[in-house]
Parts: structure tokens; sequence; C-alpha cells
């Protein structure tokens, strides 16, 4: 006996440190804290029960170890049927509706007069934002002046590689097998940086119904192409740890021209084969990214509104290439763990400094039950701090690194309604309901009142 309960001390005190050892290694010092106080607590309290000279230790601990047994069989079998699949939105929306469409609208002109007659509600919530110093601006209150040049930086990049979005394909047409052509673009892609890559037939409402943004604002959408190219790029866990200053506006912008560069590059060699394909790319779309990429199986949409994907969460950025080249189209995941996750889970919710993601259960929003978060609230805490905050990013337990220790977490999530229970409290105990902001990268400036490595 004493030596099973040995055995189980040492057992939990190594995982403790691998938990701790990791945890520090990925700058999160109080989960790294946490987890060494927890292992000694664990292995002192085993070792007592197996080696104390008090009468009823060991079989004490022959209870305890017994319960611990039948707690591991309930966590490793598979239980609690996931109950939702589908979360997201299946009417087109009109792209002059989101913020970024209405961010672009100048005062004084034709667009924004035709905008507030068709939109007036729209006008209370927009007159708010527009009176605060605005996203990227010197005078918002996160302000790095080095940070916000080298994002604007990326988004001029953009708009130069945005040229090549559209344009005709080659005169001689290259056939190729399906599954041959969907194996080339998922390869190519992941050789040029992306995470994960799907395909999916591409449907309505996919496609935004209203251009919103650039010259062809309030025109119809039509776009007849028969396939869908999604993939991921990750954002950097070290740049999304500090949020919300001013280097996690640099990382959004740096993903957007990573994976709009990726976007384009495939566009133009599939046009070179005789077929047309266009890229979606920030600022530059016509299909909502995160809704083909669900049905091109790399995630579901979750409380916070964004594709939670099953090795970063929402700590990804995602572009999309449309064509006619024949594909071998991917599955949804149609993952309900996620979204009883999510149900439980609500870290998002409570970080959020603008009360901007919905707190209770998915509501009935055209017929489909899921969560929109409140994008005037975001948007105006955006202009308020002048970065993209990503606060909520940062405390999903999804949006961990893909460590063999996260894996083995992830894995858990996915098959045990159980395990998802405790892993909210989990990591609740380890790093924090409201965990606090890690530091600056200590190669870029530090923001006064901002803390630096
Ligand atoms: S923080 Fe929690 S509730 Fe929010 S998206 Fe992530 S898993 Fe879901
Ligand atoms: S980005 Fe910030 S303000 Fe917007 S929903 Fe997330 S936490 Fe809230």
């Amino acid at each position: 006996m004493p030596l099973i309960l040995t055995l189980i001390a040492l057992a939990g005190g190594a995982g403790a440190a691998w938990l701790a050892l990791e945890s520090r290694r990925e700058g999160e010092v109080t989960a790294a804290r946490r987890a060494r106080d927890l292992g000694l607590l664990w292995t002192a309290l085993w070792l007592a029960l197996a080696w104390a000279p008090v009468p009823g230790a060991r079989l004490l601990g022959l209870v305890l170890a017994g319960l611990l047994a039948l707690a591991l069989i309930a966590l490793l079998v598979p239980t609690g049927r996931p109950r939702r699949a589908n979360s997201a939105p299946t009417a087109r929306l009109d792209e002059r509706t989101a913020m970024f469409a209405r961010a672009d609208l100048e005062p004084g002109t034709e667009r924004f007069d035709r905008h507030y007659e068709e939109f007036p509600q729209h006008r209370e919530a927009d007159d708010a934002w527009r009176a605060l110093p605005g996203l990227l601006s010197p005078d918002a209150n996160r302000a790095e002046p080095v940070a916000f040049a080298a994002a604007n930086a990326s988004f001029d990049a953009i708009g130069r590689l945005a040229v090549l979005k559209r344009g005709e394909p080659a005169d001689r047409r290259q056939d190729l097998d399906p599954a041959m052509a969907a194996r080339f673009v998922k390869g190519w892609a992941r050789k040029l940086g992306a995470l994960d890559v799907g395909v999916t037939r591409l449907r309505p409402h996919h496609l935004y119904a209203i251009k919103g943004r650039g010259s062809r604002w309030g025109e119809p959408i039509e776009l007849d192409h028969a396939w869908a190219i999604a993939f991921t790029v990750e954002m950097d866990s070290d740049s999304l740890g500090a949020a919300p200053e001013g280097v996690t506006i640099m990382e959004s912008a740096q993903q957007y021209l990573a994976s709009g560069a990726i976007a384009v590059q495939l566009t133009t060699a599939i046009r070179r084969l005789g077929w047309p394909a266009e890229a979606h790319l920030d600022a530059h779309y016509e299909v909502v990214c995160p809704l083909v990429a669900k049905d091109a199986g790399l995630g579901e949409i979750g409380r916070m509104g964004l594709l939670m994907t099953p090795r970063l969460g929402p700590r990804v950025r995602i572009a999309v290439v449309t064509t006619d080249l024949p594909l071998a189209a991917d599955e949804p995941t149609d993952d309900g763990a996620v979204l009883d996750f999510c149900d439980v889970c609500r870290k998002c919710a409570d970080i959020c400094p603008a009360r901007a993601v919905p707190e209770g259960a998915p509501e009935p929003v055209e017929g489909i039950d899921r969560w929109r978060i409140d994008q005037e609230a975001c948007f105006t805490y955006w202009c308020r701090s002048g970065t993209d905050c990503g606060q909520c990013i940062r405390v999903c337990p999804y949006a961990k690194p893909d460590s063999p220790l996260h894996a083995v977490v992830r894995r858990g999530l996915r098959h045990s309604s159980l395990f998802r229970r405790l892993a909210v409290r989990l990591d609740d105990l380890l790093y924090g309901r409201r965990p606090a902001s890690r530091p600056v990268p200590a190669w870029l400036p530090k923001r006064e009142g901002s803390r630096s490595t």
C-alpha cells in the first residue's frame, strides 16, 4: 500500500512539474507558480498518507486512491453528447453593416449620407465612436508609436497586395484530378505558412449580400465560383499575451498580411493553371471568412463570434480563395464539444472591458441559436484604446500554444463533458478567472503605464 500511495505522490508531482515548466516556458508566471505549489502540496499529502506513523493514515490513503481511480475513469470515459452543431448564420450579411465598413465612411460624402439614410439605427452608436481618437490614433489611450507604425506598415502592404486579388485566368487550362488539386493547394498553403487548410463548396450564405468597402460600395455581390479554400495562420501567443497593448494590433495586421500573401499566391497559381480564382484578404472580402472556414472543417463559431479552431482556438487569422478549379471538399467538423465548452466557460465574456461578449446562452438569430457580440461596444473600446484589444482571445482556454501538454487537454475537451467542466475550473485555478496581461515583448518600446519583459 505505501508503494501505491508513493507512486500517486510522484506521478502527481511529476505532472505538476511538467505543467509548471511548460507554463514558465510560455511566460505564464502565475500558472507556473500555482502548478508548482499544487504539485508540492499533492506530493507532500500523499507521502504523508503513505509514510506518516499516524493510525488510519494508510486506510484513508486507500480510500482516497480508490476515489481518485474512479474520478480518472469518469474523466477518461467519453461522455456527454455534444448538443449543437450549427452556430453560424445562414442568411447573407450586408457588409455595409460591419464596423470596418462603417469606419470607412467619411462625413460629408454622399456615401456617408446614403448609409445613414438607409441605416438610421447606426447613427447614434457611430457618432459616439467617431468622437473618440480612433483605431491606431496617436491620441488613443494605448497609443504606442512604434507598434502603430509597424501595424500601419502591414496594412499598407495589404493594400499593395490587394491589386492581385482578381485577374484573368491563363488561356490554356490545365485539368487536374480534384483530389490531387486539393492536396496541392493544401500542401502548398501549409508550406507558405498556413496552419490548417480546408475546402468547401461555396454556398450563398458565405457571400456578403452587398459590398460595404472600396470602390464597389453598395453593389450586390455576385460571385459564382464553385469552391472555396479557407486557411488559418497563427497569431503569436506572446503578442496576444500582452493584449490590449499596441503589440496586439501589430500582430493582427502582420497575420492579415501573411494570410493575404498566401491567398494571393494560391490565387495567382490557380489562374496560371487556367482557372478563375479570387483572393479574399483583409478589407477586400466578398466572403465572410469564418463561415467559409467552418464549412471547410476548420472549426466552430464560438461565444466571441470567432472561428474556434481545434489547435489554437480563436488565436488565428483566416483568408479565403474562391475558384472554379474542381477540388475535393472537406466536411464540417460540427464539433458540438467546443460549443458545450463555451456554454460553461464564459471567460471571454468576463474579461471583455466593453461587455460586448454575451454572457448567457445562445439566442435565436434568423432561426439559428447562436451568440452574437455587440460589435458597436467592441469597436467603441478599440477607438478609445487605439488597438484591437484582443483580450477575449488572450484569455480563451483554447488559445493556449499547440504543445503536447495542451494537446492532451484538448483531447479531453473533445471527448468528455465532465472533463470540459473540470477544465474550466482548473483553468481558473491556474491562470485566474480574469488573468492579467503578460508583459509587452522586450524588443518593443514600452508605453508609459504598460509592462515590458
Ligand atoms: S473564452 Fe471560453 S467561452 Fe469564450 S470563446 Fe473561449 S472557450 Fe468559448
Ligand atoms: S476585442 Fe476586447 S472589446 Fe472586443 S469583444 Fe474582445 S475583449 Fe471585448
